[in-house]
């Protein structure tokens, strides 16, 4: 095996003076920060969950020095499991906009929608939040590679980031990940190896090839510190809409560290007075890659299943942050719930016509689930909504299209668009 530490020397900076270990949710056992991955006793089933020391950073994270400090993710830099002092990615992650869009409330009846629009980071998806954390605790435990396997975001991002702080990047990429994705990371520069098998396949090779390599593992589904950079969507939901906080924020599910991420960043600004009550939480997942739901609905252990949906970035017939998401959507009073490719197209299309919000399935999932909640009366007209957009709708054309369909063509004159329009009935 070759040496971990590559850059060794350059592992000089002191580690977050709020971080004080890492909890088991399996065992419950706490161990010291430290480059680790899953709990030494329970292995790949135990993800660790960062602790912190609340009582010092409610002296620092208030609302007056929140007033002084930039736009994005980093803003809540105590919150987050890295070295205070360490230089930043100059990209900016995080502080994506929510729009209350009252059309789109109109037309599936409720009082009020918000979408926050994830879609908006660097590299067009939430994922950047996890990838931003991800390059730092690569640099700070003295790597000069990291690697991740994804459903295509991940890499994306991973490889933007890695471009960004200067990293090499090595992408592992199941079979059916969609070809923007692809090309985006080729063009950050990353090395792509595309795997002949599952996304399942894909992360197990993966975490073979970070042991064998000595490369730094970002695979957000169990690395412990990247979905810490998740979570400060929640601490921005907080902000954001603290003074019209919306009942329930939801959320699509794949591995379930975005929704287990925002539900503890929301309990975080609730422990610190930012808020006083934390929004319920709705988890989507599509009726094709549904074992989260199946473990919800049972209260059992989670059960692999097999994956079948146009949503590629929850296709996840194994989510490993299951007990994470499971927990915050318990503790918030949460509900869960499937939709079908078909109900996903759907959203598309209303979530860009009535919200002016282009975002890919996986990306309108969430709005779909909303849909369903209504009509199941999960969620009540007199409520209110904020629906999670978590990723952009051009980095997946080919579902896009079959939404939509093809563009009128014709000749360039007006005599054929006057006759087109007319048997259209578009005039
Ligand atoms: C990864 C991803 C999700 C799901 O996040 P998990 O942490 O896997 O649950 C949802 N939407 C998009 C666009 C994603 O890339």
């Amino acid at each position: 095996m070759q040496n971990v530490f590559l850059n060794q020397k350059d592992y000089h900076y002191p580690p977050s003076p709020f971080v004080t270990g890492l909890k088991c949710f399996v065992c419950g056992n706490q161990f010291e920060y430290g480059n680790i991955q899953t709990c030494p006793k329970c292995g790949i089933e135990g993800i660790l969950d960062v602790q912190y020391d609340y009582d010092s950073i409610k002296k620092l994270l208030t609302a007056a020095s929140l007033q002084t400090r930039k736009f994005n993710h980093w803003r809540y830099k105590e919150l987050l499991p890295i070295p205070q002092e360490i230089q930043l990615p100059h990209l900016h992650v995080g502080w994506t906009p929510v729009y209350n869009v009252p059309r789109l409330a109109s037309h599936l009846g409720i009082k009020k929608i918000f979408i926050k629009d994830d879609g908006r980071n660097p590299t067009n998806s939430f994922k950047d939040r996890a990838s931003s954390i991800g390059v730092l605790k690569a640099i700070e435990f003295g790597f000069d590679t990291i690697a991740c396997a994804s459903t295509g975001n991940a890499a994306s991002s991973l490889a933007g980031l890695s471009a960004a702080v200067g990293l090499q990047s090595y992408i592992f990429v199941p079979q059916r990940a969609p070809e923007p994705k692809i090309t985006q990371l080729l063009v950050f520069g990353a090395t792509v190896l595309k795997v002949q098998g599952t996304y399942e396949n894909a992360f197990d090779l993966c975490r073979e090839a970070c042991e064998q390599f000595g490369w730094y593992n970002r695979n957000s589904g169990t690395n412990p510190f990247l979905v810490e950079g998740k979570k400060t969507a929640g601490l921005e939901i907080a902000e954001q809409c603290a003074d019209d906080m919306p009942d329930w924020v939801v959320v699509s599910v794949g591995d379930g560290c975005t929704i287990g991420g925002i539900g503890k960043g929301l309990q975080e600004m609730k422990r610190l007075g930012f808020i006083d009550r934390v929004p319920r939480l709705l988890g989507v997942q599509a009726e094709g890659a549904k074992a989260m739901v199946n473990a919800f609905m049972s209260g059992t252990d989670l059960v692999p299943t097999d994956t079948n949906t146009i949503a590629d970035s929850i296709a996840v017939g194994t989510p490993r942050n299951w007990r994470r998401a499971i927990e915050q959507i318990k503790q918030s009073h949460g509900e869960m719930i499937t939709v079908s490719d078909d109900e996903i197209l759907e959203a598309m299309k209303t979530t860009a016509r009535l919200g002016g919000v282009f975002g890919e399935p996986a990306g309108v999932t969430a709005a779909a689930g909303l849909k369903r909640a209504l009509e199941k009366k999960i969620i009540l007209p007199d409520e209110s909504a904020l629906v999670m957009v978590t990723g952009n709708g051009l980095k997946d054309i080919q579902s896009a299209k079959q939404a939509v369909g093809d563009p009128i063509s014709l000749s360039p004159t007006l005599e054929a668009l006057t006759s087109i329009l007319a048997s259209r009935k578009l005039k």
